[in-house]
């Protein structure tokens, strides 16, 4: 038999009536990543979802990186399924494992038996195998507590799985299962990572980026579509409005007095996002700040700026140093672009001296020196659409 994937669940073990919704969507998103591996079987068994390819054209090693993106798994490895009884198991392993067996000082087994008939408990199994083991690899020493390497066996409805160690899958809970937010994307490192974080409670994303061109350059925008399809690669397809900033800039510059600059510009941002999510079917908008990070992060400047909003705001880096921020950026791969040098419209028009405790009524007043709906609606007008995935259909 073939080598398969063999994908445990999540958090969704934990749900009650509705878990079904929550197994279906993620076949569905696994299905979606596979078909661009080739022909593999997905489906989902006793907390386990399996993937397994149907024919030798099958790309093993893209399809295992796509699964490790997957929200929804708790950990995964690549196994070999095999009939269940004693000598088809020792045979499996010596045949799947024996490379890892060779090179290795001690071993292990671990049984699992999910598959109550089955005639020797896990323990039993692991005695069984292991002393077959010990025989055929004599160099191998058996060392139950602190083993070199350890074999799994899995006995389950339908047949038994070997394997080695699992690794961790991408936790979370499937893409589609917590409905669907705007970010609010700049090129920094922090809004990546929001989104990430976002993405995995199993929100669908669309993003919203901000651009104030000739202000900010074309290799600015290059870098936030750019950004937009790495996350992709966890939060699956997603869909990037780029919104056309550089006509709400300069009559703000032109207009505001210098130290609301910023904040007035973040209400913008705030109101255009929430129209273009509503369209989209999003409740939710989701930014990358950090309480205390620049001026405009303090705990009454993001209020003021929330404000203008009705839909509920998501700060999920809110407590996050920038170090833990980083470590999560480079983890998911978008660090290497986020600091590619290129400006963003933040830092267009930025006062000497923002207001770090801005009053609402104040900055209100400022803003009524613009006609913020027609500006909203021009900008609004002015967006570019594009739709970014990272696994692409064949
Ligand atoms: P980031 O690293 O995400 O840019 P930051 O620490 O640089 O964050 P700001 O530049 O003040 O902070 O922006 C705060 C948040 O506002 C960003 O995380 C992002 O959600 C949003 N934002 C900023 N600039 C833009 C933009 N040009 N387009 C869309 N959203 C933006
Ligand atoms: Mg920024």
């Amino acid at each position: 038999m073939k080598e398969m994937f063999l994908l445990k669940l999540g958090e969704i073990v934990l749900k009650g009536a509705n878990r079904r919704t929550f197994e279906d969507k993620l076949k569905q998103n696994a299905r979606r990543r596979m078909a661009c591996f080739g022909n593999f079987k997905v489906y989902i068994m006793q907390s386990a979802l399996y993937i397994e390819p149907q024919d030798d054209a099958c790309d093993l090693d893209g399809a295992w990186e796509a699964c490790g993106t997957l929200f929804g798994i708790a950990s995964m490895c690549r196994c070999r399924a095999c009939d269940k009884t004693l000598d088809a198991i020792f045979h499996a392993v010596t045949e799947y494992l024996g490379d890892e067996l060779t090179n290795a000082k001690s071993f292990k087994v671990e049984s699992k038996r999910s598959d109550k008939s089955f005639p020797l408990n896990s323990i039993q199994i692991s005695q069984e195998i292991g002393g077959r083991i010990a025989e055929a690899y004599p160099h191998v020493a058996v060392d139950v507590h602190d083993p070199e390497y350890i074999v799994n066996i899995e006995v389950r409805d339908f047949a038994a799985y070997v394997h080695g160690p699992a690794v961790p899958g991408a936790g979370g809970l499937p893409t589609g299962t917590g409905g669907r937010a705007a970010l609010l994307l700049s090129g920094g490192i922090d809004s990546p990572v929001a989104g990430y974080m976002i993405a995995k409670r199993g929100v669908e994303i669309e993003a919203i980026h901000f651009f104030s061109y000739p202000y900010t350059s074309e290799r600015a925008k290059e870098k936030v579509i750019e950004l937009a399809r790495l996350m992709t690669r966890y939060c699956g397809r997603m869909t990037l409005d780029i919104v056309g900033f550089t006509e709400i800039q300069e009559a703000i510059r032109d207009h505001c007095r210098e130290e609301y600059f910023t904040i007035i510009m973040r209400r913008f941002m705030m109101r255009i996002a929430e129209a273009i999510g509503r369209d989209h079917g999003a409740k939710s908008l989701v930014t990358g700040e950090n309480l205390g990070q620049v001026a405009s992060q303090t705990m009454d400047a993001m209020a003021v700026t929330g404000a203008v909003v009705q839909m509920p705001i998501f700060h999920p880096l809110i407590g996050m140093d920038k170090e833990e921020i980083v470590t999560r950026a480079r983890k998911i791969g978008t660090m290497e672009t986020s600091i590619l040098p290129y400006e963003d419209c933040c830092t267009v028009f930025t006062p000497k001296h923002p207001k770090t405790k801005p009053v609402l009524a104040l900055v209100e007043a400022e803003e009524a020196k613009l006609d913020v709906n027609a500006l909203v609606a021009r900008a609004i007008e002015n967006t570019e659409k594009m739709q970014l995935r990272y696994y692409e259909q064949p």
